[in-house]
């Protein structure tokens, strides 16, 4: 008997981990890991390099149809890259120009919806961890293991820094947590599809917890899971 391949969401608030949870995860599972935040970040991206007014529906619409996703796995780092029309941009839409501006993008309806699609038709076979805001409650509604992740607010600030200050020096803590307050209140707030927790989520608080730790716990869920879930 085959073992059923289930759907794992993670979502919860900016920088918590979710992405080295979900890339262990997928790792350990040969699962398929699918950064959704990294598709926002991709549009902004790309919205930013034309000049594309995103208040201004219309030319919303029309970007929108220029923009080509995909990711692709690079045995190397062994682990998921992002391709904007066929460039290879994972490192530059971790850039704080992009997080300054990627909250406001990931509002627009026209731009959740483009994304949403492509995130279904990723998930329609399954064998899946995606992380983001809305994965569990909007994108996955009936996945299988749904996990919120959430961390005291000024350690997630340090921990984003020291992954950004590796990278430019020249950021400041002050900087780093204007971004992640500013991008959990309009994550949160916005109409469409807000930061919520699902009603059948865990919750997982990394405060205090080492990754491996966190890792353990999620991965122990994720296999009651798949052998309480009948192989289809
Ligand atoms: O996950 P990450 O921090 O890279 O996501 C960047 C931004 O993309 C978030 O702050 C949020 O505005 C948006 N996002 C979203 N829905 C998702 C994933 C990310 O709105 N499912």
């Amino acid at each position: 008997m085959s073992e059923k391949k289930i759907i794992i969401t993670i979502d919860g608030w900016s920088s918590c981990g979710k992405s080295t949870l979900a890339k262990q995860l997928a790792a350990k599972l040969k699962y398929t890991y699918i950064d959704s935040g990294a598709m926002y970040r991709a549009i902004t991206l790309y919205f930013l390099r034309n000049h594309v007014d995103w208040t201004d529906a219309k030319a919303v619409a029309r970007a929108l149809k220029e923009i080509h996703i995909e990711f692709h796995y690079n045995e190397q780092t062994k682990s998921s890259e992002i391709l904007l029309n066929g460039e290879h941009v994972e490192y530059l839409i971790r850039e704080l120009v992009i997080a300054e501006k990627v909250s406001e993008v990931a509002a627009i309806k026209a731009v959740r919806e483009y994304a949403v699609a492509q995130q279904q038709l990723l998930g329609a076979h399954r064998a899946i961890v995606m992380d983001g805001r809305d994965i569990g409650t909007v994108v996955f509604p009936n996945a299988e293991l749904k996990i919120f992740m959430t961390a005291d607010n000024a350690v997630r600030v340090e921990r984003r820094f020291r992954e950004l200050y590796e990278k430019n020096p020249n950021i400041s803590l002050e900087e780093v947590k204007n971004n992640l307050e500013m991008r959990d209140y309009i994550d949160s707030h916005r109409e469409i599809s807000p930061l919520r927790k699902a009603s059948d989520a865990i919750v997982l608080d990394n405060t205090n917890l080492f990754p491996q730790e966190q890792f353990q716990l999620a991965y122990k869920w994720a296999m009651d899971k798949i052998s309480s879930t009948q192989p289809s």
